[in-house]
């Protein structure tokens, strides 16, 4: 146990029990962080014609603590934006990924897999890798980044889609379960080291790092873009934080006098 280790390690004192082996943390509705994420979730929810969803779950990720190192150092390398309270302007962000498995289908199955195509364990078990993303992406708007958003409806975050596999347990196992597990789906929330962002309109998709002066990319609503994105060029600028678990709301279920009363009359009761 490391008393100075960041508070989403699992070397962290108050994060006894986690480890390699165990990543997630189940959030309580009584936990202040899961009333301030359904708070930004909600409020990230921006799109008009897209129904507001059910918030099943929330997790607490956890990471080791050389993982954190490269961000911490790259969090001080940044401190000279101009922001007092929070002088690497870092900010909690959504990225939306594709999940090829069954993790928090409930609150129980949170061991990740090991599909390599499964970026949401692959993203929560090694954090961010540039190299990967944009290739679930015909179109990098901003170029070879890691885009991230503070709307929560965000189109460019990729529905689930399993894919099928004779060799995959994992995969066997959803297609079985298609009816049960689809309607859920997921976004990562991450801690975002946006330092001094450059504010872009227009597409750019030939670059491969901020301008000169600045430490990201934010891309502001316009000509090409309805909702504002914020894009990072270094794998050691952002760590996945959270994970909120949404989806249709699910159904009311009959209280026992209405199923005794259905059952009697051979009726259903509405109310
Ligand atoms: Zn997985």
């Amino acid at each position: 146990m490391v008393e100075s280790a960041d508070h989403f390690s699992f070397d962290h004192p108050q994060n006894q029990g986690y480890g390699e082996q165990k990543r997630l943390a189940y959030l309580l509705q009584s936990d202040p962080n899961y009333h301030r994420l359904k708070i930004r979730f909600l409020e990230g929810w921006k799109h008009p014609g897209k129904q507001i969803p059910h918030i099943h779950a929330i997790f607490k990720i956890m990471l080791s603590e050389a993982s954190f190192k490269p961000f911490h150092e790259y969090r001080a390398h940044v401190v000279n934006a101009p922001f007092q309270n929070n002088p690497a302007n870092e900010q909690f962000l959504f990225h939306g990924t594709t999940r090829s498995c069954f993790l928090v289908e409930d609150k129980y199955k949170v061991r990740l897999c090991d599909l390599q195509r499964c970026s949401l364990c692959r993203i929560i078990d090694q954090s961010f890798d540039i190299a990967k993303c944009g290739t679930n992406h015909n179109f990098n708007r901003f170029g070879w980044g890691i885009y991230t958003s503070a709307c929560s409806s965000s189109e460019s975050f990729v529905k689930i889609v399993p894919q099928t596999s004779t060799t995959s347990p994992e995969a066997d196992d959803y297609i079985k379960n298609t009816d049960k597990a689809g309607t859920l789906r997921v976004v990562l929330v991450n801690r975002v080291i946006v330092g001094k962002p450059y504010e872009q309109c227009r597409n750019a998709t030939n670059l491969v790092q901020p301008p000169s002066g600045y430490h990201s990319l934010t891309g502001t609503p316009g000509t090409n873009l309805n909702y504002e994105e914020t894009v990072v060029y270094s794998n050691d600028a952002i760590r996945p934080a959270f994970l909120i678990v949404y989806g249709d709301a699910p159904p009311k279920s009959q209280s026992k006098t209405q199923a005794l009363l259905s059952r009697m009359f051979n009726t259903s009761l509405v109310g």
